[in-house]
């Protein structure tokens, strides 16, 4: 299991900010050109042999086009490669899932989907319409293997997600690209023998690839290390956890941590609202300045108003109070449920709404929904807790005492059949709960 250290430089100079800057930019620039020529169903199967994919992108001229150091540029390649490889892991993972809730597929028809999706010689011809060797054990059986071939690519377009370039102020390099000496992380630069020093705030080392991560004036550096998986004796049970925007976690057995996680969030999302509301007043104001051709005016209105420092600075302060709270209110919850095993439900499609003051902090704290995901399923493997993943189908709006269809406001749940009252979060964990043992997990 690998942890992630965070190390921050100290303020470093704008030339050096500068270099850090156009690294990444070369980094995304290689790693969007691997998205490009292997991320397409043409490569599939090939995406399994980064040596040849290293190759061809050693080949291609871009590195020396961008005059970017091996250290950056092989380390995109491997990141990217990687990328491309976990979208394919997840689609197959999103067509497991979709046809297991298919009543119109037969067991063997499953079989042999579940079987194409396991060999990826066979999966890269199915998508790629080339034959293929039926696989030795479902060769023998009667299937309307044309149907079953294009409910696959039919699948497979609907879930395929390419990767994207989310990020260009960040970029890994390997061993090789940087060493430590007199309490500074020396980085190769794009002049032979030349190295960029970064001043560490401590004196942790690594010997596996880094990653930087550009901040205003500083980098933050993230340097990874294997820690052992503590097995507790004292672990036992299943909990089932529903993460909503009201409360983080709220269990099945009535137990809640992180409680009003939105009013944590609130106060600052009616502030961002009320800012975003007032600068785009001004830059209205602003546009008509420009197009009536004062310029100057424009300008000026532009650098003294819409300066997005202060307003991203005070954004990060939030999210890192309300970060802590959450990894504290995890670790809480671990300590004290001792759980063996924990049922979640994967994350729902986010519906696209107006931008309602109410909208944009459910979107922000959906936002923690995913760091909370992302956090519990760390502390889980840390900690050698199974973690479970259910399709939240029917947990929302069912009554988890009846199972009839009750009514639900944002807090509360009320069931008209049998008169269950509870929160709706409650209800369902509830139905997780059951879910997840009625399905056997
Ligand atoms: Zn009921």
């Amino acid at each position: 299991m690998t942890k992630t250290i965070c190390q921050h430089s100290g303020k470093l100079p704008e030339e050096t900010m500068d270099f850090l800057r156009g690294i990444a930019a070369d980094y995304a620039k290689v790693k969007t050109a691997v998205y490009e020529r292997c991320s397409g169903i043409g490569s599939v199967e090939r995406i399994n042999h980064i040596y040849d994919i290293q190759t061809e992108m050693r080949n291609c001229g871009l590195r020396q086009q961008l005059r970017l150091p091996v250290a950056y540029y092989e380390m995109a390649i491997v990141e990217a490669v990687a990328n491309i490889k976990s979208m394919w892991s997840k689609i197959k993972d999103r067509i497991r899932e979709a046809i297991r809730n298919r009543d119109n597929l037969t067991d063997a028809e499953c079989r042999y989907i579940r079987t194409v999706l396991k060999l990826d010689q066979v999966f890269a011809a199915v998508l790629q319409r080339r034959a293929y060797e039926m696989p030795r054990n479902v060769s023998e059986e009667d299937l309307d293997i044309g149907r079953l071939n294009n409910l696959i690519r039919r699948l497979v377009r609907r879930y395929v997600a390419k990767p994207k370039i989310r990020s260009t102020t960040q970029f890994k390099v390997i061993p090789a690209g940087y060493k430590y000496k007199n309490g500074g992380l020396y980085l190769v630069s794009r002049v032979p023998r030349r190295r960029i020093c970064l001043p560490l705030k401590d004196t942790q080392t690594s010997t596996r690839q880094i990653r930087i991560c550009i901040k205003e004036d500083s980098v933050d550096i993230h340097i990874f290390r294997d820690v052992e998986i503590h097995e507790d004796e004292s672990r036992k049970g299943t909990i089932y956890i529903y993460i909503g925007y009201r409360d983080a976690l709220t269990l099945s057995n009535g137990h809640v941590y992180g409680q009003e996680l939105n009013k944590l969030v609130s106060p600052e999302t009616e502030r961002l609202s009320a800012k975003n509301a007032e600068r785009s007043k001004i830059r209205h104001v602003m546009e008509q300045s420009a197009m009536a051709g004062d310029y100057r005016k424009a300008g000026r209105m532009e650098a003294n108003n819409l300066g997005r420092k202060k307003y991203e600075e005070q954004k990060r302060r939030v999210r890192e109070r309300t970060q802590n709270y959450i990894n504290a209110e995890l670790n809480r919850m671990l300590a004290e449920e001792k759980p063996e095993r924990i049922v979640i439900t994967r994350t729902g499609t986010v519906s696209r709404k107006k931008s309602s003051a109410k909208e944009l902090n459910r979107r922000l704290t959906r936002s923690f929904g995913g760091y909370i995901r992302r956090r519990l399923e760390e502390k889980c493997r840390i900690h050698g807790i199974e973690l479970l993943t259910i399709s939240s189908k029917d947990t929302a709006s069912i009554c988890s005492q009846c199972g009839k269809q009750g009514a639900r406001t944002s807090r509360e749940f009320h069931c008209g059949h049998c008169g269950f009252r509870t929160t709706a979060a409650r209800n369902t964990a509830r139905n997780i709960e059951k879910k997840a043992i009625s399905a056997g997990t």
